[in-house]
């Protein structure tokens, strides 16, 4: 009976490992008609100061409208695409549709944008960038590029260069995801960034751990020290913000503040904050 039972469980895995490629096939063929079919479009969720309590910019973020499966996140789709080589493609669009978008809006905030290892690879990333705030009006210096240590990883000078000549342009660069990596101090000695994001893993509890605490502290510190920025990525409660401020943070986003939403609803995002605003409990004043 044992040897039945471990062959049924052989079949079943079987059948997951079947299931989970054909799963995978499908979005790589969906997502090759994507792009050209209209179905990408960005979410934008607004980072705050927390000195002033204003929004200091905004983070693009990719979503997928598929037909059948709904809104779908990057985690679903985003190592497809790195690894078909189609994020080149769909990452020249979010650059170029983050900028439209922001050129037509009101006020002087800053536009964050994540780029992915292939992408900072890519020949043509700096054209792009510079064709496309040229051609929204879009002050460069406005527009910041993440990065995740995996990016710095990869061998060869193109990466090194591409990053230089976004630099050049006027553009600035973050650390994503800061923390959670391997080795993540060495790559704050490899590039001058100008700001770290410091990972939802930190913030998550915050409250509620004196380790949490002492590593934040640390990183604003540290992050001082070097002359960057930290953002606080993922915040969800009133305590972690803040606490995070009492820490030395100076900008935060997370679904507290707001999450992710439509540009072409941009007007939403504004209501998000005139409600905050209202709200005696709202965001907007926990400065006092
Ligand atoms: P990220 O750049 O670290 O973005 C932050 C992620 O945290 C986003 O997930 C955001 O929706 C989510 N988030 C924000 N606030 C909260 C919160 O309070 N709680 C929780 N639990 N989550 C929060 P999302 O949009 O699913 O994106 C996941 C990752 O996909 C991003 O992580 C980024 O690495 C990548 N990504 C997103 N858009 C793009 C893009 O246009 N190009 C590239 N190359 N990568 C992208
Ligand atoms: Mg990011
Ligand atoms: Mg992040
Ligand atoms: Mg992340």
């Amino acid at each position: 009976a044992a040897k039945d039972k471990g062959r049924d469980t052989i079949a079943l895995y079987d059948e997951d490992m079947d299931r989970a490629a054909r799963e995978r096939r499908e979005i790589e063929s969906d997502l090759r008609e994507a792009l050209s079919r209209g179905q990408l479009r960005l979410h934008y969720q607004p980072v705050i100061d927390l000195d002033t309590g204003e929004v200091a910019g905004y983070e693009a973020l990719l979503r997928w409208y598929h037909p059948r499966r709904g809104i779908v996140t990057p985690a679903e789709f985003l190592e497809v695409a790195e690894e078909t080589g189609m994020i080149v493609p769909i990452g020249e669009w979010v650059i170029r549709q983050a900028l439209a978008e922001t050129g037509r809006w009101e006020g002087d905030f800053r536009i964050a944008i994540n780029l992915s290892p292939t992408q900072v690879r890519s020949p043509h990333l700096a054209d792009v960038v510079a064709q496309a705030v040229h051609t929204h009006g879009i002050s460069p210096h406005r527009v910041e590029f993440e990065i995740t240590e995996h990016v710095l990883m990869q061998k060869g000078s193109l990466c090194a260069s591409n990053l230089e000549k976004l630099r050049e342009l006027g553009a600035k660069i973050a650390l994503d995801d800061f923390g959670i990596g391997y080795s993540s101090l060495s790559y704050l000695r490899r590039f001058l960034f100008d700001r770290i994001k410091i990972d939802r893993d930190f913030v998550e509890g915050v409250e509620m751990s004196a380790d949490s605490q002492a590593i934040v502290s640390s990183i604003t510190r540290l992050a001082d020290a070097l002359g960057m920025a930290t953002t606080a990525e993922g915040v969800e409660t009133r305590a972690q913000l803040d606490l995070l401020r009492k820490l030395g943070c100076q900008e935060a986003q997370g679904y507290l503040i707001c999450e992710p939403v439509p540009g072409d609803n941009f007007i939403t995002l504004s209501a998000a904050k005139a409600a905050m605003n209202d709200d005696a409990s709202g965001i907007l004043d926990y400065r006092k």
